[in-house]
């Protein structure tokens, strides 16, 4: 709503969604701050969001023109959007006739607004006829999404950020909030201050900056996270400091979980882990004695190859506690981009649809395409993340359209996306900047609008639905990838892509939703506009949004109860290490760095606090290969290799290194690139790859 020269929003960076005022002075200078009038952050900001105007203004390495080359090898050259939409349109009515519509696919991201998911989604299942659309949402909360599916019955957080103030006890795990969602820590952290009864257990083989509020840190072996939440059930058991009561009523399969997955010993578990049984006991204590338990978790728990075993086994404690449907408790996942809620509604994965509707349910696959006017929606799965870079290696996948993400630097194994996309026969990149290493690939390079130069809406980890304004326009070009996908949808011949306004497509999408667990058919840019945002489900143009699910202890499930489940492993079955690669590699982010740094990585307040990459490393694995604080280390194994300095540290368990996720190629090396050593394997179900457990050597780097 812009107020004189002010424009709300929201900030573009991580999940926590806080709420943002844009000034614009008369020269189109941008001034940011934090949304006092906001609920999630009350004027608060975090270094990434103070920081957002340089990012708009900043127009050095933005693309303003389409460009296009007419074949490998040949530069890219300034074209009209005419020229580039019927290219595209063009190459993948071909290479469809020619190879079927599973040869093409798009790669979109959780930083785009909801109604560009919707459309892309449209699009491509509906119209293009294939289900290759997949997200760089999967590489951070595609375990989760399962998880919530098996234990509650929907892709459906519970609980609000509200509840952060009315829990008096937070298991975080696998997650390091002071640095990633830096205003969540900060509401956490003062709740704490102001109750000092307030226990907080976090589980994660680094001591990190959450740890500083913490009454316990169990600093686990990676990968023995399901070991962990199973003792903490069988211990809970024992104790009998479970909800009898809840468990009878509204959950099944207690009886097969007490079996299955709590035969381990206590001191056998507290092995495996590598904690003492003490801590998994007073852990546990915390947990039961608890009056209101939330459990918070992010990558740690999600990238992995058992990455839903760990979800699952995780959410059993809040069910065995009955700590879900109340105020101040619940299994609460945080979601990294700005709008990977929204994504996920949209039906923005390869496995989903709009409306949180299956696509491997037949009747869901109707109603989908009987809704948009559409052909039948392919049978088919589609492609996911890592598959649609599997696809463009073996030639299965010949185009490829990515929308708004950097695979290069930020999917596993950096050198065989390298590889995948030179073979493609055709990679259309629409982005905002030449700051992504992607851009290289391109056959066809389209500018996109970014942040504050566009309108729309995004869904925070709370389920929050929020507008965003548009507050000035793009440069050059450079268009919303909302007009850049209807362009393209209507270059093809399609109908129905002839929306006049992002508001139509978001009026189409939340009819949509009319009757499902996500209803939000009582929205309206009208209302979001006047009334401010509102977490769904609103079934009514009077409902007033949700900020609590399974207050009747309902749950979406066949018989209405939620499920314990059974983890599938217990143990984790990422690559083994060896003599030759004995070392476990875990990758993350840092404090003032966002992804692959295209937005930050050119905001030099953002640089000053980690300018560089480094290994983070304990002192003994150091000690034995005479390695020193500041020294330069080759990190390698059988996938690649990189080279950074190397920062000792007693905080990181001993065999275990930490390398930031955030730093591609730089001076035209693979010097701080993580991914050139993370393996692609994924979790069977979820399709998450595994970041968080690769097997490498290190040494000390000498000159020739
Ligand atoms: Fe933006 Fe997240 Fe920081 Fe809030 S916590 S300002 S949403 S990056």
């Amino acid at each position: 709503m812009a107020i004189s020269n002010s424009y709300k929003t929201i900030c573009s960076y991580c999940g926590v969604g806080c709420g943002i005022v844009v000034h614009k002075d008369s020269k189109g200078g941008l001034k940011v701050e934090g949304d006092k009038e906001y609920s999630v952050n009350k004027g608060m900001l975090c270094s990434k969001g103070m920081n957002l105007n340089y990012v708009v203004q900043d127009t050095s390495a933005r693309i303003l023109h389409p460009e296009m080359r007419w074949s490998r090898g040949l530069p890219l050259q300034k074209t009209t959007w005419d020229v580039a939409m019927e290219r595209a349109a063009a190459v993948f009515k071909s290479i469809i006739k020619k190879h079927g519509p599973d040869s093409v696919g798009f790669y979109v991201s959780g930083q785009c607004l909801t109604e560009e998911y919707y459309i892309a989604n449209k699009l491509t299942k509906g119209f293009l006829g294939t289900n290759n659309i997949d997200t760089n949402s999967r590489l951070c909360m595609s375990s989760a999404v399962v998880g919530y599916k098996k234990s509650v019955g929907d892709d459906a957080v519970p609980i609000s950020y509200e509840d952060i103030e009315l829990a008096d006890c937070f298991l975080i795990a696998g997650a390091n909030p002071a640095w990633c969602h830096p205003i969540l820590f900060r509401r956490l952290e003062k709740h704490k201050e102001e109750n000092p009864n307030v226990k907080i257990v976090v589980v994660d083989p680094r001591k990190t900056q959450s740890c500083a509020i913490a009454d316990l840190h169990l600093q686990i072996i990676p990968g023995t996270d399901v070991v962990l939440y199973n003792a903490i059930a069988k211990r809970l058991i024992e104790k009998k400091l479970i909800d009898k009561k809840f468990i009878k009523n509204h959950t099944d399969n207690f009886e097969e979980l007490k079996e299955k997955a709590c035969k381990t010993s206590m001191s056998e578990a507290a092995k495996i882990c590598g904690v003492s049984v003490n801590d998994i006991k007073k852990a546990s204590q915390y947990i039961g004695l608890s009056k209101a338990f939330i459990s918070m978790w992010t990558m740690g728990l999600n990238q992995s190859v058992i990455g839903v075993d760990k979800n699952v086994s995780l959410i059993n404690i809040s069910l065995l506690t009955g700590q879900i449907g109340k105020p101040g408790a619940g299994p609460f996942s945080l979601t990294g981009q700005p709008n990977a809620m929204g994504g996920r509604e949209v039906g923005g994965m390869a496995n989903l649809l709009a409306a949180h509707k299956d696509l491997a349910n037949p009747v869901h696959r109707k109603e989908v395409s009987n809704f948009w006017g559409s052909k039948e929606i392919s049978e088919n799965p589609g492609l996911t993340a890592t598959e649609m870079f599997d696809g463009l290696n073996s030639g299965k996948l010949k185009a490829i359209w990515i929308v708004c993400t950097n695979p290069v630097v930020s999917l596993p194994d950096s050198l065989k996306v390298e590889e995948a996309l030179k073979k493609a026969n055709f990679v259309v990149v629409q982005d905002i900047s030449h700051n992504s290493d992607t851009t290289k690939y391109a056959d066809l390079l389209l500018p996109a609008a970014g942040w504050a130069e566009k309108e729309g809406t995004m869904t925070n980890s709370e389920r929050r639905i929020s507008y965003l304004n548009k507050v000035i326009d793009p440069p050059g070009e450079a268009l919303p990838d909302l007009e850049i996908l209807l362009k393209f949808a209507q270059k093809m011949g399609f109908n129905g892509f002839d929306y006049e306004n992002a508001s139509e497509v978001f009026d189409e999408y939340s009819l949509m939703t009319k009757g499902t667990a996500i209803d939000i058919s009582g929205l309206s840019y009208q209302r979001l506009k006047g009334e401010g945002s509102f977490q769904w489900p609103v079934p009514n143009s009077t409902h007033n949004g949700t900020p609590r699910l399974f207050i009747d202890k309902k749950f979406f499930t066949q018989s209405g109860n939620a499920q314990f489940n059974v983890p599938v492993h217990t143990l984790n079955q990422s690559e083994k290490l060896s003599e030759e690669h004995p070392l476990i590699l875990t990758t993350g982010r840092i404090r003032d760095q966002w992804h692959t740094r295209t937005k930050t990585g050119t905001v030099n307040r953002l640089n000053t606090h980690i300018p560089s990459p480094y290994l983070e490393m304990n002192n003994v694995d150091a000690y034995l290969r005479k390695i020193k604080d500041g020294d330069v280390a080759i990190i390698k194994n059988n996938r690649g290799e990189v080279r950074v300095k190397v920062k000792l540290s007693f905080d990181i368990r001993k065999g275990v290194v930490f390398m930031p996720m955030h730093w591609g190629r730089i001076l035209g090396e693979d010097f701080g690139r993580a991914n050139n050593l993370t393996s692609n394997l994924i979790d069977p179900v979820s399709k998450e790859p595994d970041y968080k457990y690769s097997a490498v050597e290190v040494s000390k780097y000498k000159k020739e």
